[in-house]
């Protein structure tokens, strides 16, 4: 039995309620981690503000992009005490029809922490040792907390360039350019797509623009002309057609996903990435007038973790430009900030005990 601390959402929204409680031993194919670090997502500021409902019922540790120390383990488990291990935000059962079929995103039985169990905002969590990721004993510690943000926000922008089966020599649209779309810009130019990058911020295209963008368009309101303007341009510059197209909607933001959408050409791909509650009215039929492909993304299969953390070790993909870290105990000021849009980077929370 471990106690435990955790940051919880209450129903009703509200600021997290840091509070203690009794871990459950682990089953036998489970195992507790200890928490070293776990990333700030936006989808946490949705459960906390109870703007979108959590699969488990409140209160609910959040935090899903965790790394960590397995400290105690089931005498199934196939991860040993004193290993550290990355998270993957979706865990797949393994067993259902959908991860038989290789869908494991999919699956219904899939665990989340922060969403389906108790998550990372807390000293310690309780989870499946089949999907746990080894990392490196040596690797020295920023680099190591900073690997957090894989179990997310890169696993998933690497997921959606693998379904758009995004390559070289493609033009690659990615709108919304922070967190999961940053990290979109670098996997598509190691990929050696031409990337062009789309935000409302000018400053984060900037930034951006040293990491992969090759060009940069700053999206005004829901103009999505000079936009289209340009990406024909792309395109007609490398004698591309909308074959080579894969557009990447990141944003969340309903003019982000009419941006999107109004990028699709013949034969091109749009991947959507980004998660709003808003609704949005597009023309279904230029789907089938184009003969164009859409498809939604979520989480990243287990299998996939081996080849984004090579990125990462590789230097292709850079972590710790993007991030900053904040003792776990600010996690509701960083609520705040992220709410406020005054965050300059994505939140890595450190537990202090
Ligand atoms: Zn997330
Ligand atoms: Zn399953």
């Amino acid at each position: 039995m471990f106690e435990a601390v955790g940051y919880f959402a209450q129903s009703g929204g509200g600021a997290l309620l840091r509070q203690p409680f009794a871990l459950a031993a682990p089953a036998p194919d489970e195992v507790v981690v200890a928490v070293d670090a776990c990333g700030l997502c936006h989808t946490d500021l949705g459960f906390a503000r109870a703007h979108v409902a959590p699969r488990h019922a409140l209160p609910l540790v959040l935090g899903h992009e965790i790394v960590g120390r397995v400290v105690a383990a089931g005498e199934a488990a196939v991860r040993r005490i004193g290993e550290r291990v990355l998270i993957p935000a979706v865990m797949p059962c393994g067993r259902c029809a959908y991860c038989r079929a290789g869908r494991g995103n999919a699956c219904p039985s899939q665990k989340m922490p922060g969403n389906d169990i108790h998550g990372g905002f807390a000293s310690h969590l309780v989870v499946p040792s089949a999907p746990l990721v080894p990392i490196d004993a040596d690797l020295p510690v920023p680099d190591y907390r900073a690997l957090s943000v894989v179990a997310d926000a890169v696993s998933t922008a690497w997921q959606a360039a693998l379904r758009a089966k995004l390559g070289a020599g493609d033009v690659a649209v990615i709108v919304g350019a922070g967190g999961v779309g940053g990290f979109l810009v670098q996997i598509a130019a190691a990929l050696g797509a031409h990337v062009i990058a789309c935000d409302v911020s000018a400053p984060r295209l900037e930034k951006i623009s040293a990491f992969g963008a090759n060009e940069t368009a700053v999206l005004t309101g829901d103009d999505v002309k000079p936009l289209r303007k340009q990406v024909t341009a792309a395109l007609k510059a490398r004698e591309k057609t909308g074959l080579d197209l894969k557009v990447f909607e990141c944003s969340g933001h309903p003019n982000g996903q009419n941006a999107a959408w109004s990028l699709m050409t013949h034969g091109s791909t749009n991947l959507f990435v980004g998660y709003t509650m808003e609704k949005v009215s597009v023309r279904l039929s230029n789907l089938m007038a184009y003969d164009a492909t859409a498809h939604g993304t979520w989480g990243c299969p287990v299998e996939a973790y081996p080849a984004v953390l090579d990125l990462v070790r590789q230097g292709k993909v850079q972590l710790l430009p993007f991030l900053e870290e904040a003792p776990m105990s600010e996690v509701n000021a960083c609520l705040d900030a992220m709410e406020a849009h005054t965050l300059r980077a994505r939140m890595v929370l450190v537990p202090e005990n």
